[in-house]
């Protein structure tokens, strides 16, 4: 079969994911490992219990008018600043409280409003899209721009709607694929075992995934 990550390369491997990306991703991970120090320095305690806070108020359902709830989550994901407009945040809670979990439906009805900046031109929101699929499942990764500049998925491709929305969602299995590899490398093992306890919280607060999505975040935030 075709290798679930470059998607290049033949592999007989049973989980679908060459030599060649295993090499990559196992040298990633000793990576990671090296810097543990400065990446655990790097995450703020308070981030940590925002992530909970988000994750119990998220489960009341009540997210439309929960005011609290989305006033953390903007601050939390940095949602501020990154060129989004109210129009586009009271649509994301909207799907979110929907509990949309079609990727190409959320970025489609996010890719309909437009920017705040001056072109106010659309776009294709990836970033916060996986931030709502995440709330809604929290085994499913996030992408953002300092795990991006760990993971390097990329930039959308294309140049109408649907094939820039497509090219998404197909970047968005390959992550879900890299994370999965990543998470079964003894070093990144240790490091979730290590973040648990450094942080005291175990797989019911905090995900596998989000476990790894802090120390991901973090370590792109030192290689800026
Ligand atoms: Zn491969």
């Amino acid at each position: 079969m075709i290798c679930k990550i470059c998607g290049t390369e033949e592999t007989d491997n049973p989980d679908g994911v060459c030599d060649d990306c295993k090499k990559r991703i196992n040298a990633l991970a000793k990576k990671i490992k090296n810097e543990k120090e400065k990446i655990f320095n790097n995450i703020r305690k308070e981030e940590v219990t925002a992530y909970i806070f988000l994750k119990t108020e998220f489960k009341k359902d009540n997210i439309i008018s929960n005011y609290l709830f989305r006033f953390v989550f903007q601050s939390f994901y940095r949602l501020d600043g990154s060129g989004l407009s109210q129009e586009h945040k009271d649509r994301f809670f909207e799907l979110l409280h929907e509990k949309q979990d079609n990727l190409s439906e959320i970025l489609l009805e996010l890719y309909k409003i437009k920017r705040r900046t001056k072109k106010g031109k659309h776009s294709v929101q990836f970033s916060f899209a996986t931030k709502l699929l995440h709330t809604l499942d929290n085994d499913k990764p996030i992408l953002d721009s300092n795990v991006n500049r760990v993971l390097k998925i990329g930039e959308t491709k294309g140049e109408k709607r649907t094939e820039r929305i497509n090219s998404r969602v197909k970047q968005y299995t390959i992550l879900q694929n890299i994370i999965q590899e990543l998470l079964i490398t003894p070093e990144i093992k240790k490091l979730k075992d290590d973040f648990r306890k450094k942080f005291n919280v175990d797989n019911t607060d905090i995900s596998d995934v989000k476990v790894l999505d802090f120390i991901l975040w973090s370590y792109g935030d030192l290689i800026k």
